[in-house]
């Protein structure tokens, strides 16, 4: 498997060089396709399988620039600050080349840096269920023009209780975004989500 099957744009393959990413892993290999294509997708994949690459990769490859948006466009969910901040970056790092701005809403940080950092304008935001859930009470946190929702190690953020908070994010965004589910293990309760929030997703487990 190589990037050169993927169809990624220059800047992206330059990006990927400069990471120092010489091929594709499996999961990558499947998401990236399903993703660009604008499927929903459910990856059963754990923590060192280059997950966060693989959602990252088809948002940056199809966002708008911030002259065009200033609001967000991707909504990425995770259950911890520390996975926050670690997306947060490799987004970033993948992002070379572009200005991209990302701004990660974890909790136990300041509130007030992150509501000037999306009255500036963000395109992708990273972030755990109960501050995203705080952002949308205070209307901080504008969702009518995303198009891609990540729930990252779903199962574990319905491990730890977020159930509700998900559910009000997803709720939230526009009826035909895109939904990426990613999970180490697929239990009822992620199913069950899935059922839900999801339009006909399209299976991988590597
Ligand atoms: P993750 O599973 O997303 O936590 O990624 C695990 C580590 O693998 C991170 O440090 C990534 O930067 C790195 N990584 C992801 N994809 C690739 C790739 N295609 N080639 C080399 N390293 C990668």
């Amino acid at each position: 498997a190589s990037f050169d099957d993927l169809d990624l744009s220059p800047v992206m393959r330059r990006a990927l060089k400069k990471a120092g990413f010489e091929k594709p892993s499996p999961i990558q290999h499947a998401l990236i396709p399903l993703a660009l294509d604008g499927l929903d997708v459910i990856g059963q994949a754990r923590t060192g399988t280059g997950k966060t690459a693989a959602f990252s990769i088809p948002i940056l490859e199809q966002l708008d620039s911030l002259e065009d948006c200033r609001d967000p466009q991707a909504i990425i969910v995770v259950p911890t600050r520390e996975l926050a901040d670690q997306v947060g970056a490799e987004a970033a790092r993948l992002a070379y080349g572009e200005p991209t701005e990302i701004a990660v809403l974890a909790g136990g940080k300041n509130i007030t840096r992150q509501l000037r950092q999306l009255e500036n304008g963000v395109q992708i935001v990273v972030g755990t269920p109960g501050r995203l859930h705080d952002h949308l009470q205070r209307k901080s946190l504008r969702t009518n023009k995303v198009w891609c929702v990540v729930l990252d190690e779903a199962d574990r953020m319905l491990d730890i209780g977020f159930r509700p908070q998900i559910e009000r994010i997803l709720r939230n965004c526009p009826r035909d975004r895109q939904t990426l589910l990613l999970s180490a293990t697929l239990p009822t309760t992620v199913r069950r989500l899935a059922e839900s929030y999801m339009v006909e997703p399209e299976v991988i487990d590597c």
